[in-house]
């Protein structure tokens, strides 16, 4: 019977390997013994009798009740993705955006302090740059690649601390082990956007951060079809921080997109190991291109943080950063010539996807600022998808003439 609404791994999935995992985590089947998950589009639930109610609501049995708590088919969600980020607990959220406020507003008072990176996903740095301070909380920001900033914003006590590795779309590094001792040791809990990390090719958690969050309309999904969230990490900390947010701001992931999201993950290390290694062959041909003035890829010897990159990830992700030697126009001019890539500010797609940062996601930000990211009139952020990387290599070519 479905009442099993706790999440704790069972001993069994505790022994199974990922690849397992990713098809047989969380889940719940129903008296009809479906094989595929079920997709349960019911906003409440019945009791057996007034006692049962009374009890649930009590919270002295825990069972489905409302789907603003949760649902099944979110549960079954939940369950997977914390087994395979190797996470006590997971909570499903229906944005990224809501995952990332859940627990920062969620950790956050008036009075507190929280200190980001300054390299962030645009509506990210909103909530930290605006949102918050609004409501009495006190935003630092610093370089997320200088230890000694970290160092110095962390010198005095701090709630919550909070970065994006690899960054968007400069895809620079923050050291997760060495930023996690220095929060800690300030009294902060640590928060890490991994959406560029990916759940298979960068485990915070494992290195010392606290929380993960996800949107998983990125690569979680990796269809282009539907918006989620995620947040994990200790069931204590979640059970108290997120499990309120979610409930009474009513940040409810939707059945139908958990259930897209759960057959999502089935996949999702497929998909990723293709996509980086299309990423990395890409790059490699962008390198080697007279008419790039340079390409950022974690995994090139030629990032700057190389070395890093390898430490605290298995992998490099799916996005590849280049400037081509072009003004605005000539960008503009490459990127209307593409045949196969999409001009789209999407990301982690099974489609090629390809945006201008000056103009779009970025154009927020003055020319200095921009400059400062080392962003200019010529660099792209290249999502790379599953096609063949021959057809997308090719795709570029013809592009770069049209300059
Ligand atoms: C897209 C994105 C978000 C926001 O996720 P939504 O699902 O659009 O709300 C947050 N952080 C990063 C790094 C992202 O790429």
């Amino acid at each position: 019977m479905l009442t099993n609404v706790a999440r704790m791994a069972s001993d069994q999935e505790r022994r199974l390997r990922r690849d397992t995992l990713a098809v047989r985590a969380g889940l719940r089947r129903s008296q009809f013994e479906e094989t595929a998950e079920a997709m349960f589009l019911t906003s409440g639930y019945v009791y057996p009798n007034a006692a049962e109610a009374e009890a649930t609501f009590k919270e002295e049995v825990e069972r489905y009740s409302y789907s603003r708590y949760h649902n099944p088919t979110v549960s079954m969600f939940e369950d997977r993705l914390a087994a395979l980020e190797g996470a006590e607990r997971c909570y499903a959220t229906p944005t990224g955006m809501s995952a990332v406020f859940a627990v920062l507003g969620g950790l956050c008072a008036a009075g507190d302090r929280i200190v980001a990176s300054k390299a962030l996903f645009g509506t990210c740095y909103t909530i930290c740059a605006d949102v918050l301070p609004r409501w009495g909380v006190e935003a630092v920001f610093v370089d997320g690649t200088n230890l000694d900033e970290w160092r110095e914003a962390l010198s005095v006590p701090t709630t919550a601390v909070f970065f994006e590795t690899p960054s968007n779309p400069t895809l620079t590094l923050v050291d997760i082990a060495a930023v996690s001792e220095l929060a800690h040791a300030a009294g902060a809990t640590v928060v890490v956007d991994n959406v560029f990390g990916t759940p298979l090719f960068s485990t915070p958690l494992a290195h010392g951060a606290d929380v993960v969050v996800y949107s998983s309309t990125k690569h979680i999904d990796g269809q282009g079809r539907i918006l989620g969230g995620a947040v994990l990490g200790r069931e204590s900390l979640l059970r108290e921080v997120v499990r309120p947010m979610i409930r009474n701001l009513g940040l409810t992931l939707s059945a139908f997109n958990a259930w897209v999201l759960v057959k999502s993950l089935e996949t999702m290390d497929l998909r990723l190991r293709a996509q980086a290694a299309n990423a990395l062959q890409v790059a490699q041909w962008l390198e080697s291109r007279p008419d790039v003035v340079s390409v950022c890829y974690p995994g090139l010897d030629s990032h700057p943080q190389a070395e890093l990159a390898r430490r605290q990830m298995t992998g490099f992700g799916t996005v590849v950063t280049f400037t081509v030697d072009a003004d605005k126009e000539g960008a503009f001019r490459v990127l209307d010539a593409l045949q196969i890539i999409d001009i789209s500010n999407n990301l982690g797609d099974t489609k090629s996807l390809i945006t201008h940062p000056a103009t779009t996601t970025h154009s927020r930000f003055s020319a200095e600022e921009l400059a400062d990211m080392q962003i200019t009139a010529g660099t792209m952020r290249l999502s790379v998808g599953l096609e063949d990387p021959l057809d997308i290599i090719e795709d570029l070519e013809a592009a770069f003439a049209a300059r």
